[in-house]
């Protein structure tokens, strides 16, 4: 961080101690900058929270006299804790920032008009935007302004990129339109959607072709680590130079069988009722009915038969099992 961080004299509120939460808290305080946490006291991130050695308020408490309220709860608890802790306490002028863009861009939170409205997002979960920080390094980060009331909300989302160490990477300015929009296609058609159909519609015709869910699983769902670090280091360049020329071939012919033109089309659709409130207005609808189909489709995940065998190969894979050490860090695991 530069030593002249717009932030330098600033109080910083961080609303959440979870992924994102825990790690922007450790690497603005290591920056130097003004850290208090607002919790729910109690709550299951509290302990930690105070364990850390900050100073951890309820939300409403953290709120009042802070300069920037970073907002890193779950996504679906922001529009309540917005009305309840942040509109009666942010003071004029205060900049409120979020690390994804739903609520607002959604109008599930309508700001008020005397405060600045920013987000950054760093492209990566909270354990590397905290691994990468000690090392001297940083995640790049995204940013946008939605309101800027003091003329300096542009200043704002750098400091705080800044701080928690995206400055020494990369930062790339975006809108809240696009951030959210783009986060929740990836999310659905392609990462977590798209990849885990692809590997259970795998996996399934193995097993009903008479092949063992053993040979299945280790085929279709565990080998696929090996090429998405290989995306991950080196794009598809990386990951064909390290499959042989009977997997290019095989890539090459039947790839576009599998991930047609149909699957485009429908990619667009999702695409489509995410832009258009779709998507959004069916989640919260369905959060605020007690979650009643996300349980029933989470069990079915769960319950799949490639669950069962991937529990009993797991277990015989040792270098999988988390250690003490990174049990303790898993919250800071997520994506998403
Ligand atoms: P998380 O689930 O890991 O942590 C949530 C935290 O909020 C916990 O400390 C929890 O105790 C606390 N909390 C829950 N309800 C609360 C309440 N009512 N009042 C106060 N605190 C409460 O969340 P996360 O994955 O870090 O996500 C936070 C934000 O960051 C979200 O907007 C998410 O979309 C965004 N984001 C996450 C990632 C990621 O890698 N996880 C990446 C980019 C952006
Ligand atoms: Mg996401």
């Amino acid at each position: 961080m530069s030593s002249t961080n717009t932030l330098a004299s600033s109080r910083i509120a961080v609303l959440g101690y979870g992924s994102q939460g825990r790690a922007h808290a450790l690497n603005l305080r290591d920056s130097g900058l003004d850290v208090v946490i607002g919790l729910r006291p109690n709550g299951p991130t509290w302990h930690k929270a105070k364990a850390d050695g900050f100073n951890v308020a309820e939300p409403s408490e953290a709120v009042k006299g802070a300069d920037l309220v970073a907002v890193l709860t779950p996504d679906m608890v922001q529009p309540t804790l917005y009305k309840e802790a942040i509109e009666p306490n942010i003071k004029p002028g205060a900049a409120l920032l979020f690390a994804h863009g739903f609520n607002v861009h959604f109008k599930q939170i309508t700001p008020r008009a005397d405060i600045d409205v920013i987000l950054v997002a760093p492209k990566g979960p909270g354990a590397l935007v905290r691994s990468e920080y000690e090392r001297g390094r940083g995640v790049p980060c995204i940013w946008a302004v939605h309101q800027d009331v003091s003329g300096h909300a542009e200043a704002k989302t750098k400091g705080y990129a800044d701080g928690i160490g995206g400055g020494r990477a990369m930062i790339i300015k975006t809108d809240f339109k696009e951030e959210t929009e783009t986060d929740l296609f990836g999310e659905q058609a392609v990462l977590c959607g798209g990849a885990s159909e692809l590997v259970i519609k795998g996996f399934e015709t193995l097993v009903e072709a008479g092949y063992q869910p053993e040979i299945a699983y280790y085929e279709v769902m565990h080998e696929l680590k090996l090429i998405v670090d290989l995306f991950y280091e080196g794009g598809l360049a990386k990951m064909l130079q390290f499959v042989s020329e009977t997997a290019q071939y095989g890539d090459y012919v039947s790839g576009p069988r599998i991930v047609d033109a149909g699957t485009k089309a429908r990619m667009k659709e999702v695409l489509t009722d995410i832009q258009d409130g779709t998507f959004a207005r069916n989640w919260t609808a369905e959060y605020a009915a007690g979650l009643p189909n996300y349980k029933r489709l989470k069990q079915a995940d769960l319950d799949h038969p490639i669950e069962v065998v991937g529990a009993k190969l797991r277990a015989q894979m040792p270098w999988l099992q988390p250690s003490a050490a990174k049990a303790e860090a898993a919250p800071l695991k997520k994506v998403g």
